[in-house]
């Protein structure tokens, strides 16, 4: 699948243009501040109809402009596997709307991931640098987007959550609380269930590509849950264990006035070789050996996109040799170049910046948002 067309208005800095997009992707180079980073913001928004820097919707609206607009269109393996996907927000009232095709999903999550795509950025070195919270978010993406029922259990177990949390603040009844326990336990069980199995079915592949990249010593990626799960073999015997912790904690819970055990606790842990032993990367990790896991998580997140969905993903590179050494920046390059076979669009200051592809990629440039080529 790739990205035919796009329409922008109102769009952060970008220029309200139509664009054509070429099947194999493009190489944009711009000077700091031109838009770039912007503009792959625009097209992964189509994908989950948010910022995957993390921006509110208001602060993509065009400075002065009242709404923006983006709308994708994508072509399949033969062009009838057509679509276009659009999404609108109205800064006043906050509206968020959403098209497939012309027609309004009933929920916004039935519109997600029409466009299958991959940001690798600076800025995911976060993902490993960051707290708990970093790589829970990246798991409720990857794992909404590629499991069927994942998202239904989470927003179900989030909405639960905030309920007992708030019986428990209130220091409501145990009776009041425990009302929430089965629906907590069998949405957190499914969650739990999920993130351990996308973690077992990735872990080799993910050491793998952090030894390409980083050349010698490699990683580990584990689930850590919030919940101790040692034994437990099968999605009742999550059950059984949350329910366990769950009546376990009590006491510190009422202390607390929060549910202290869960997958809103889960993390990943992520450790690099050392010598005979295993140590935390994001303790005792140089900057490149954080990037470098962070790469390896985008790179898993690629595959589970190719395998899930079955279609090659999008890939938005934003400047991300930017702060890797050579060597590894070249075993990115020679990865990318065997792994990555879709669309890719990546951006760089200078046009020496462009490596991927042999070079092969059409070359546009960006300035004050506006895109010529
Ligand atoms: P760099 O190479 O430094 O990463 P970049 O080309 O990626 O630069 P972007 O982050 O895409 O730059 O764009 C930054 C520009 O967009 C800034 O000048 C900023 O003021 C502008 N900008 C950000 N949000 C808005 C908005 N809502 N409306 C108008 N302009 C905005
Ligand atoms: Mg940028």
């Amino acid at each position: 699948m790739h990205l035919s067309g796009l329409q922008i208005r109102h769009f952060r800095n970008l220029a309200d243009q139509q664009l054509d997009l070429p099947a194999e992707g493009v190489a944009i180079i711009g000077e700091n501040a031109q838009g770039k980073t912007n503009f792959l913001e625009a097209i992964y928004y189509l994908e989950t109809f948010r910022s995957f820097r993390g921006s509110r919707d208001d602060k993509l609206v065009a400075f002065g402009a009242e709404f923006f607009r983006v709308a994708g269109a994508l072509v399949g393996e033969s062009p009838r596997d057509g679509v276009e996907v659009a999404a609108a927000f109205q800064a006043k009232g906050k509206k968020k709307k959403i098209t497939v095709d012309g027609d309004e999903p009933e929920r916004l999550s039935d519109g997600l991931g029409q466009l299958a795509a991959v940001v690798f950025s600076p800025m995911d070195v976060a993902l490993v640098s960051d707290g708990p919270g970093a790589r829970r978010r990246f798991l409720d993406i990857v794992l909404s987007l590629s499991v069927p029922g994942y998202l239904v259990a989470l927003q179900r177990f989030r909405q639960i959550l905030s309920q007992r949390n708030a019986a428990l603040r209130d220091g409501r009844m145990q009776s009041t609380v425990e009302s929430w326990d089965e629906g907590l336990i069998e949405s957190g069980a499914q969650v739990m269930e999920d993130r351990r199995q996308w973690v077992e079915r990735w872990r080799k592949e993910f050491s793998v590509y952090y030894r390409r990249v980083s050349g010698t010593l490699t990683s580990r990626i584990q689930y850590q849950p919030g919940v101790k799960l040692e034994g437990a073999e099968d999605r009742g015997m999550i059950v059984d264990a949350f329910r366990a912790a769950l009546f376990e904690s009590r006491e510190r819970e009422a202390r607390l006035g929060n549910t202290v055990v869960g997958p809103q606790r889960d993390d990943l842990f992520l450790t690099v070789e050392e010598g005979d032993a295993h140590r935390d990367l994001r303790e005792f990790g140089s900057g490149g050996q954080r990037r470098t896991a962070a790469l390896a998580l985008r790179l898993v997140e690629a595959a589970t996109i190719r395998e899930a969905r079955g279609q090659e993903p999008i890939i938005l590179m934003d400047d991300v040799f930017a702060e890797l050494d050579p060597g590894r920046s070249e075993r990115i390059l020679s990865l990318m170049e065997e792994e990555e076979t879709g669309q890719v669009l990546l951006t760089v200051p200078k046009e020496s910046d462009i490596r991927l592809r042999r070079d092969s990629l059409p070359r546009w440039r960006i300035n004050n948002g506006v895109l010529e080529w």
